[in-house]
């Protein structure tokens, strides 16, 4: 049993961050944007990712103007809408409350951070996520890379919700929000390696010290 930190985040979003966005034959991989401060965390090492139980109509537009942006399209065609709604159909289908897989949480970059940078990094930090038209209230940047993808859905995220399985239980509809602490039976070795102290220390000194540019070209 392995305590570690978990999102729980729509199915599109969750699927093309762990497993990439099929575009023709490459998958594009996406980092996260957060509307919330709370998602500012010291932590870095292996985060679990879980697709949520909502969906919201709009993911399809953001996928299909993500889908552009990586072919080099200015705008979405009707192609990429219609590739954007079958693609957030069957990840909901699919993978909906349960595990997707795991990222490798690098650094955090706050919506302060991201306006101090310079135009090309700022419009680089959009890029790589997924509000490529800069239309989003985005209050952090989680830089992230995926670690290890699932082919079949993983528990499912009540089952393994450190709060949902205390007692007694907290309330799942008002707390499943921003990070999440779970407890998974099965997690590959790749993942376990790179799990850090969970949770963290509140108040840390180290949150969020990694500028902008530098965690853009971390890794890339
Ligand atoms: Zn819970």
């Amino acid at each position: 049993m392995i305590t570690m930190p978990a999102l729980i985040i729509r199915a599109p979003f969750a699927v093309a961050a762990v497993q990439g966005l099929p575009v023709g034959k490459k998958h594009v991989y996406k980092q996260i944007e957060c509307r919330g401060r709370g998602y500012r965390t010291p932590y870095r090492g292996a985060v679990a990712i879980f697709a949520s139980r909502n969906r919201d109509e709009a993911d399809q537009d953001t996928i299909a103007d993500v889908l552009a942006l990586s072919r080099g399209k200015g705008r979405a065609t009707s192609n990429d809408a219609r590739e954007a709604r079958t693609y957030c159909v069957q990840t909901f289908e699919k993978w909906r409350y349960r595990l997707a897989g795991f990222v490798r949480l690098f650094g955090v970059v706050t919506a302060d951070q991201a306006s101090q940078a310079s135009k090309a990094d700022y419009h680089e930090l959009h890029v790589q996520a997924f509000d490529v038209t800069e239309a989003w209230q985005v209050e952090t940047y989680l830089a992230i890379e995926p670690l290890h993808a699932l082919t079949e859905p993983g528990p499912e995220f009540t089952s393994a919700c450190a709060g949902c399985l205390a007692s007694p239980p907290h309330n799942a509809i008002a707390c499943h929000v921003g990070w999440q602490t779970v407890s998974l039976d099965e997690v590959p070795a790749v993942v376990s390696a790179e799990v850090g102290s969970w949770p963290v220390a509140r108040g840390s000194r180290q949150l969020c010290k990694a500028a902008p540019s530098a965690i853009l070209h971390d890794g890339a």
